[in-house]
């Protein structure tokens, strides 16, 4: 960890020896909150909108996403190594071979060193987790489980269709297969207290998670989330806040936990709160100067075994 926290860019570069840059692909799957087989409103935060970038389609071919997301970024940055992110929806939600050829594809494009897998935890079972070992064999694979929260309480309130228990079983499921594993948590539930959405940096720190992707509550438009805040608003993190609870939550993490994401940024479009009135670029100088003022290093008061 050269800064104070652990950075998925700079992990990457160290691991791979240039900038790994992503290219996000919408391979077409859904899922199972969505398309009625646990539910058709999907979980009630839920705007696809809100986390898939413009350019990926699904109904353009994925090797072409690929291929025009390499291109692209490879004129702008001279960029040569692609980490390529199944992002939105499910996208272990498919057969093992629609997986495979999926992946497959992906992996089969000059430049791409590996691959970033969003997905459910009860979307995978020993079958598709074999193919994501034998595919790790040579390339770097990372599937991120969505989590949410640790409290069934929460996930019983967001719909999200899983309890707590149905993460740590992927994870066990996942654990030794050489087979990088993350989760993706939100903070600022209604149904949680700042200690207890603080709780989930100890928590994690003792599972094997090596990547993790935090990030306030946002509430957008067209999701459930929406209607129940618009008709009975609740308190979103304030800025200010938001960037102590972060510095906060890392120091109670594991320094071996590589930090993906600190903070979300759905369009104003479709943004009804919190409304921050900050560039991205902002948001990151603010959170490093923060960690700056506090002197604040990741794992520093982390209750971890594992280190
Ligand atoms: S957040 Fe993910 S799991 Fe939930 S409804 Fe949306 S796509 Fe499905």
């Amino acid at each position: 960890m050269a800064g104070r926290y652990n950075a998925f860019g700079p992990w990457l570069r160290k691991r791979f020896g240039t900038i790994v840059y992503k290219v996000n692909v919408d391979a077409g799957f859904t899922c199972p909150n969505r398309d009625g087989t646990l539910g058709v409103t999907g979980c009630i935060y839920c705007n696809n909108s809100s986390f898939r970038p413009s350019e990926c389609k699904s109904e353009i071919p994925l090797s072409k996403q690929i291929r025009d997301g390499i291109t692209y970024l490879s004129g702008r940055y001279k960029a040569s190594k692609f980490l390529v992110y199944f992002q939105p929806y499910t996208n272990t939600y498919a057969s093992v071979n629609e997986l495979a050829d999926a992946y497959g594809q992906a992996l089969a494009e000059p430049g791409v060193i590996g691959l970033a897998i969003g997905t459910r935890p009860d979307c995978v079972d020993p079958e598709k987790i074999e193919l994501l070992q034998s595919l790790a064999e040579k390339h770097f694979v990372l599937v991120e489980y969505g989590l949410q929260s640790m409290y069934d309480k929460s996930l019983d309130y967001i719909l999200r269709g899983h309890d707590y228990q149905t993460f740590l079983d992927a994870v066990e499921m996942t654990t030794g297969k050489g087979i990088h594993i993350g989760a993706h948590i939100i903070a600022g539930l209604p149904t949680e207290t700042l200690d207890e959405t603080l709780a989930m940096a100890d928590e994690l720190s003792n599972l094997p998670i090596g990547f993790l992707k935090i990030h306030q509550l946002q509430i957008v438009k067209n999701t459930p989330l929406a209607t129940a805040y618009l008709s009975d608003p609740f308190p979103t993190f304030a800025y200010e806040e938001y960037l102590d609870f972060l510095v906060n939550f890392v120091e109670r993490l594991s320094p071996e936990i590589v930090l993906q994401r600190f903070f979300a940024t759905s369009p104003d479009a479709i943004l009804i709160a919190p409304i921050w009135g900050k560039t991205r670029q902002e948001i990151i100088i603010d959170i490093e100067k923060r960690f700056a003022e506090r002197k604040a290093v990741q794992g520093s008061k982390c209750a971890c075994y594992r280190h």
